[in-house]
C-alpha cells in the first residue's frame, strides 16, 4: 500500500437506521455517502448511497459510541479500510475525482481487507439529488457468491462487533 494514494473507508453506524459510511479522500476531506445496506461484492447489486457531508480526513480511523443527543447517535465501526485508485481517464489521462465527482460518475479501484475491485458511484438525478449508487464493476474481484456485509461484520481495526463497541 503506497502512502502517497488516497484512502477509503466505510464505517459501520447504527444510528436511527443502520447503515454503512462509504468514504472517498478526495482533496483532504472524506467525501461521504450514506449506505444503508452496505456494499456488494456482486456486479447485479445497485445499493443506494445518498450523499452526506465531508468529513475530516482524522474521522476515517474513529470507532466507538457517539453520545446519544449528537448528530449520528449511535455506535460505529471501522468495517473496511484500504486505499484506492481513480479508474476515470479522460484523453489519455486519469480524470480528476473532483471532475468526477461533479460529472455524478465516480469510479475507483478499492484495495480494502474485505474489498477490492472496480466500484462505480453513479448519481441518480440531477446535480442537485443527493442519491446515487454504489455498483460492483465486473472484474476479477467481483463475486456474486460473497456477502461481507452478513459474514464479516467486525471491525477491520478490532475485530469487535457493533454490539459489543455499544457495551462499552
Ligand atoms: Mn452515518
Amino acid at each position: 500500500m503506497a502512502a502517497d494514494e488516497p484512502i477509503f473507508v466505510i464505517q459501520k453506524h447504527n444510528a436511527r437506521s443502520l447503515h454503512y459510511d462509504f468514504r472517498l479522500e478526495v482533496d483532504g476531506v472524506l467525501k461521504s455517502w450514506a449506505v444503508p445496506k452496505g456494499p456488494s461484492t456482486n456486479p447485479r447489486d445497485r445499493r443506494l448511497a445518498v450523499a452526506v457531508e465531508d468529513h475530516p480526513l482524522d474521522y476515517a480511523d474513529f470507532e466507538g459510541g457517539i453520545p446519544d443527543g449528537e448528530y449520528g447517535a449511535g455506535a460505529v465501526l471501522v468495517w473496511d479500510r484500504g486505499t484506492y485508485r481513480n479508474l476515470r481517464v479522460e484523453d489519455d489521462e486519469p480524470a480528476s475525482m473532483v471532475e468526477a465527482l461533479r460529472d455524478g460518475h465516480v469510479a475507483v479501484w478499492l484495495e480494502g481487507k474485505k474489498l477490492r475491485g472496480g466500484y462505480a458511484l453513479i448519481r441518480t438525478g440531477k446535480d442537485d439529488d443527493n442519491r446515487w449508487l454504489l455498483i460492483k464493476m465486473k472484474d476479477e474481484e467481483a463475486d456474486a457468491r460473497r456477502n461481507p456485509v452478513s459474514t464479516q461484520p467486525e471491525s477491520v481495526l478490532t475485530g469487535r462487533t457493533l454490539e459489543e463497541i455499544a457495551q462499552q
